[in-house]
């Protein structure tokens, strides 16, 4: 089986197909030199613990049956030049199955004005690669010192990462693997005031307590209530996780609002129209435009939706972030091998894992699988889900490859006939015929140690190399 893409789904469904069928090989592909995807580029460092699932990805990286196969994107023609990537038709021949693990490469969009021309207006997914070292923002610029007001708009967890490391303390995150160029803009960050601004109201906001607690116990941070009308006066009927969220906010912050250096709030029923330039008349950007919601009855259910009442309102800023999801996209050749993509929900079709498509292209039921395709993580459900559940739906994908190669019932990729397949023994002279450099695990082993040394020198864990050169330079 190829896998493609080395994230906590990919890792996950590899060690299920691994530990049920004793004759499986799976080969590993990754756009990047290396591996864990948004463990590594996304998590936040001071969420250290998580990363322990690392762990386990080493334990299934150590299974003689494995092969890692880094620094070589699958089909993609971006960030990366055509003669960089392998098409995906390449791997068609050499496996029984393909595994679509590639997460979610871009973000979703408002599609407002002033969203791509204003300095200042930046994704969450932008910054959050920035201060994790993604290669592909290592360059963003964010002149922290510009801004004293900050606006995310979202209310998921990843909002709540962003506000957090603009308003912790540089010296509190020195010791984590945060990249250290994002310490030091961090240190020059002028911002002491961030929104967090959502379309509906408290209960159908979309993060977890925990995440929550976090930003009201940072040192020297206050929290400006959240306006009372929109706070039920008995949480007791609510889901749990409301009823928690609820009990958090009336305990309140750690710090008093007269003892902080900085603030943050949540700001609710608000959905941006645009992003306004400063009123110097620069490109930068000065307020943010919002529309004033009402929620649909029963305001308190989670599912009650927003109705734009027309009215709308001006909020100062100078610094905005979209936080509104991740968003998958096809990989070109998906056509080449018969698999479809739902461009609207951003995910490829599957029932349980399969990949199945329309038997009329006309009619959307019914559905037969693709044979051998199957897909794990955010490209199978959207780009929602913590660790915890990527893993038990990468776990349900295992089974599924599974029970269908021992069930017998289910075709497998059949484009170089009956034949025994030969992976990455036969793939390999594809890619160094590109002149393109894979990496081996062993390889990312000594980019890693690498890593760890350098993080010696600033006490901490490690200090990313930023950028593909980087780390093959350590190669050589
Ligand atoms: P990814 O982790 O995105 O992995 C996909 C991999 O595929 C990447 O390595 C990518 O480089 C590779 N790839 C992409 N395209 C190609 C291609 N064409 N060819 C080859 N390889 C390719 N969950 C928690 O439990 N706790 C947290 O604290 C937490 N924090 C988060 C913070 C952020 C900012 C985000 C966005 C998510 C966070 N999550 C957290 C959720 C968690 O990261 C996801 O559930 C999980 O990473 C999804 O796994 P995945 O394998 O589907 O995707
Ligand atoms: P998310 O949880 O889906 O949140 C997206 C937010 O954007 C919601 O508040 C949503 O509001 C809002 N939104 C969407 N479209 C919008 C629009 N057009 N205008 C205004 N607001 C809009 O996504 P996420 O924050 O990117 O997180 C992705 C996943 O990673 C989640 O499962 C999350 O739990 C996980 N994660 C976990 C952690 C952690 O465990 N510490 C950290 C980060 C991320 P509506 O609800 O109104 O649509």
């Amino acid at each position: 089986m190829a896998v493609i893409g080395a994230g906590p789904a990919g890792f996950y469904t590899a060690y299920r197909v691994l530990s049920k069928l004793a004759n499986a090989k799976v080969d590993m592909y990754e756009s990047l030199p290396v591996p864990y995807g948004l463990v590594r580029f996304g998590v936040a460092p001071d969420h250290p613990e998580v990363k322990n699932c690392q762990d386990k990805f080493n334990q299934v990286a150590q299974d003689p049956r494995f092969t890692y196969i880094g620094n070589t994107p699958i089909g993609t023609s971006w960030p990366h030049p055509p003669h960089r990537s392998l098409p995906l038709a390449v791997l068609g021949p050499h496996y029984d199955a393909l595994l679509l693990s590639y997460g979610a490469s871009k973000d979703r969009k408002l599609a407002i004005p002033g969203e791509d021309t204003l300095a200042g207006v930046h994704s969450a997914r932008a910054f959050v690669g920035w201060y994790n070292g993604l290669p592909e923002y290592r360059h963003l610029k964010l002149d922290l010192h510009l801004a004293e007001e900050a606006t995310v708009i979202g209310q998921g967890n990843v909002a709540l990462d962003v506000a957090r490391m603009l308003l912790s303390r540089p010296g509190d995150l020195g010791t984590t693997d945060i990249t250290e160029y994002a310490i030091e803009e961090l240190r020059r960050s002028r911002v002491r005031r961030v929104r967090v601004v959502g379309r509906r109201g408290l209960l159908q906001a979309a993060f977890t307590v925990k995440e929550l607690r976090e930003l009201l116990s940072l040192q020297g941070v206050g929290f400006h209530p959240v306006h009372a009308p929109l706070l039920p006066e008995d949480p007791g009927s609510f889901p749990r996780a409301q009823k928690r969220i609820m009990q958090v906010l009336q305990k309140g912050p750690k710090t008093k609002l007269t003892d902080a250096e900085k603030l943050w709030e949540l700001c609710f029923l608000r959905s941006p129209k645009a992003f306004i330039p400063s009123a110097s008349g620069s490109a930068r950007i000065g307020a943010i435009e919002f529309e004033k919601n009402r929620l649909e009855e029963p305001m308190f259910s989670p599912n009650s939706s927003a109705i734009g009442t027309g009215e709308t309102e001006m909020l100062p800023t100078n610094l905005a972030f979209r936080s509104i999801g991740y968003l998958s996209e096809r990989i070109p050749g998906f056509e080449d091998l018969g698999i479809p993509f739902n461009e609207k929900r951003g995910l490829v079709p599957n029932e349980d894992g399969r990949v199945v498509k329309p038997l009329d292209p006309k009619a959307g039921d019914p559905v037969i699988p693709v044979p051998g395709i199957y897909a794990s993580g955010w490209v199978k459900r959207g780009p929602t889900g913590v660790i915890a559940s990527t893993m038990y739906d990468a776990f349900d994908t295992g089974d599924r490859i599974v029970s269908d190669w021992t069930g017998g019932e289910v075709e497998f990729m059949r484009f170089g006939g009956e034949e025994k397949k030969f992976g990455w023994e036969a793939v390999r002279h594809e890619v160094s015929s590109r002149g393109m450099k894979s990496i081996s695990w062993a390889q990312w082993m000594k980019i890693d140690e690498a890593e760890k040394e350098r993080g010696k020198r600033f006490g901490k864990e490690r200090e990313k190399f930023t950028s593909e050169e980087e780390m093959l330079a350590v190669l050589e």
